[in-house]
């Protein structure tokens, strides 16, 4: 193999977003180590790769210390849905925090750079709207979406500590809502959500009235600013997002109309501490990385249920 081949590490790679970035990567003839304990991750998601020989695949949890000769680390190993990261909270901040300290620990130690998948929650239900990087976000610290919200916000500032401390190379990306296919169907995400009760003929679930708003980002786009970011020189925060804003009963809309027109909206409570807006302001990253997202809604949600489709028909659900 030549010589300046690029090594990377992708943890939580066999999950939703890492296993785009390793097709990425791997399309693009680099070296891949995928890293992960599996417990969001598939590894059909990788499967296509197995037994490559540019392709490695290592099960391991990122809260333990590992040694590993790479040049790039893209760290995004943790939980990302509600239903996921609540499941055992203190398990999700150990990831966040404990699993960035040992993933900017190597980084340090074989001169990598490292990118950390972080996201709009770090903003919380934010008072400002939309979201600059400058903003410093309405978090609370004790509720039921902490663990996630402040294990980023942990796992940014020892980004930040070791660029200061260490001149180490960090990235640090803020996602915001991205969907697309490989998203697990049991996962609570709104989309994945109103996706497959759609097909199965069920009503979908609007929690509170639906008038809450996201933006939604399709995984190729996204993936593409993940990788920009990866490759320029600016180390960020950086939103990554479609800033294009919809209320959540617009996206039920559209949904139910792209598969089923007949189907109810159904009202459930609003979970605790759910943002009620959420849209990023992506100045910084058409400046510096010359991104904008190219996939509208409509057209990202046809692959999306074309995936669940035949998940469903596969595991006849
Ligand atoms: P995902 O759940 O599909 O992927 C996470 C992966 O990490 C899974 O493969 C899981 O098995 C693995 N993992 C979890 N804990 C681990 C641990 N302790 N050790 C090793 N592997 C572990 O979620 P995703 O949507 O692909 O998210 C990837 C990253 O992007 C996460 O860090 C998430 O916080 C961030 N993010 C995603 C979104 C989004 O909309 N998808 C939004 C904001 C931020
Ligand atoms: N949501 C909903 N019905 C569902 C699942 C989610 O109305 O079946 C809402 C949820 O309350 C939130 C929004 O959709 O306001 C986005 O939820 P998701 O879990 O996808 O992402 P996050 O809240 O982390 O942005």
């Amino acid at each position: 193999m030549p010589a300046s081949l690029i090594r990377n590490l992708v943890t939580g790679g066999a999950g939703f977003l890492g296993s785009h970035l390793c097709d990425r990567l791997m399309e693009s003839g680099e070296e891949v180590i995928c890293l992960d304990n599996y417990f969001t991750g598939r590894k059909a998601n990788i499967a296509q790769w197995m037994g490559h020989p540019r392709f490695e695949l290592i099960r391991h949890d990122v809260t333990e210390p590992i040694k590993l000769e790479v040049d790039r680390i893209w760290h995004l190993a943790c939980p990302a849905s509600p239903v996921h990261y609540q499941f055992n909270p203190v398990k999700t901040a150990k990831t966040s925090f404990i699993g960035t300290y040992n993933m900017l620990g190597l980084a340090r130690r074989v001169g990598a750079r490292l990118l950390l998948a972080s996201t709009s929650e770090v903003y919380g239900d934010p008072e400002v709207h939309p979201q600059p990087e400058s903003y410093r976000g309405c978090v609370n610290p004790i509720g039921i979406r902490s663990c996630y919200d402040e294990g980023k916000r942990i796992a940014e500032t020892l980004c930040f500590d070791y660029q200061r401390m260490h001149d180490l190379e960090i990235r640090v990306m803020r996602i915001f809502n991205t969907y697309g296919p490989r998203m697990l169907p049991d996962d609570g995400r709104v989309v994945s959500n109103f996706i497959v009760q759609a097909l199965k003929g069920e009503p979908l679930t609007l929690y509170g009235d639906g008038s809450q708003s996201r933006s939604f980002c399709f995984v190729d786009d996204l993936i593409e600013g993940m990788i920009r970011l990866m490759n320029g020189d600016h180390s960020g925060p950086i939103n990554i997002g479609n800033p294009i804003e919809f209320t959540i009963r617009q996206l039920a809309e559209l949904v139910r109309d792209k598969i089923n027109p007949e189907l109810e909206l159904i009202c459930k409570p609003l979970p605790q501490d759910d943002p009620l807006q959420r849209q990023p302001i992506i100045d910084l990253a058409e400046k510096e990385l010359g991104w904008t997202p190219e996939v509208a809604l409509e057209k990202g949600l046809e692959p999306t249920i074309a995936y669940f489709k035949e998940l469903l028909l596969l595991h006849n659900v």
